[in-house]
C-alpha cells in the first residue's frame, strides 16, 4: 500500500530539505506543494489576473496546466510546458503567493491535484495544509518550526546567489508576512494537525532532522 508522509510548517523552516532527504532515503516521490501555488501566482502576475474577479480566477485556473518532473529529488515544475522552477523562487512571486493561496477556488483545484499525486505512489509532500486538509489520514505527519531569525538567515543565504540585490531584512519581512497571511486566512489556515509530531529544527543539522523523522516512520 502507498504511504503518505505529510510535512507542514511555517515558511523557510527546512521542510523541503527534510522532505527531499526523506524521499531519497525511502525511495518515495517528493512533491513540493508550495511550488504549485507559486506557479499559479506566477501565472496570475504575468496575466494581470484580478483576484477579486471570480470569473477571471476560474478561467485562469482552467488555463493553468502544471506538471512535475522529478530529477535528483529537485523540484522541476512546468507551467503550460514552460520550465518555471527558478522563476517561482524570485521575490515578485514570493510577495504575491500567499495572497493567491488564500483564494478558495485556487486551493480547491490544487488540493485536488495534490490528492491525485498521492493516490498511486508513496510520497513525501510538504506544504501548509497537507496533514490537515490534503491527506488527513497520512501515516506520518510532521509539523516544523524554527526561530524566525535563523529561518530568514538560511533563506537569505539560499537566495543570494541568484538575487545579488536582496537584503536580509527583506527576506525576514517576507517570511513574517507570509506566515501571518498563511495562519490568519479563512480558507484552510496553517495549523498543526492534532496528530502531527512537532520538529523544531533551530539547533538541528539536516542529518539530525532526517534521523529524527526516520525514527518516527520506522519504529
Ligand atoms: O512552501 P513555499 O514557501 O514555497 O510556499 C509558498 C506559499 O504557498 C506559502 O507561503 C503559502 O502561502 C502557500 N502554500 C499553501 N499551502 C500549501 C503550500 C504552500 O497555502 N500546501
Amino acid at each position: 500500500n502507498n504511504i503518505v508522509v505529510a510535512i507542514d510548517g511555517y515558511s523557510s523552516c527546512g521542510k523541503s530539505t527534510l522532505a527531499k532527504a526523506l524521499a531519497k532515503e525511502l525511495h518515495f516521490i517528493y512533491v513540493d506543494s508550495g511550488a504549485m501555488y507559486r506557479a499559479v501566482a506566477l501565472y496570475f502576475l504575468r496575466n494581470n489576473i484580478d483576484m477579486q474577479n471570480h470569473k477571471q480566477v476560474a478561467q485562469a485556473l482552467k488555463n493553468i496546466h502544471l506538471n512535475f518532473h522529478s530529477r535528483d529529488y529537485q523540484t522541476h515544475i512546468t507551467l503550460n510546458d514552460e520550465e518555471v522552477s527558478d522563476e517561482i523562487r524570485l521575490m515578485p512571486v514570493s510577495e504575491k503567493v500567499s495572497t493567491v493561496a488564500a483564494i478558495r477556488e485556487v486551493r480547491v483545484e490544487m488540493v485536488k491535484q495534490q490528492q491525485r499525486l498521492g493516490k498511486s505512489k508513496s510520497i513525501v509532500m510538504d506544504g501548509r495544509d497537507i496533514g490537515t486538509v490534503v491527506f488527513p489520514d497520512a501515516q506520518v505527519k510532521l509539523f516544523m518550526t524554527a526561530d524566525p531569525k535563523i529561518r530568514a538567515e538560511r533563506r537569505y543565504k539560499e537566495l543570494l546567489p541568484k538575487n545579488p540585490d536582496i537584503t536580509l531584512e527583506e527576506v525576514f519581512d517576507n517570511l513574517a508576512h507570509r506566515d501571518y497571511q498563511d495562519t490568519t486566512r479563512e480558507e484552510s489556515p496553517l495549523v498543526r494537525a492534532e496528530d502531527a509530531i512537532i520538529l523544531d529544527n533551530t539547533d538541528l543539522t539536516p542529518k539530525e532532522q532526517l534521523l529524527f523523522a526516520l525514527s518516527k516512520i520506522e519504529p
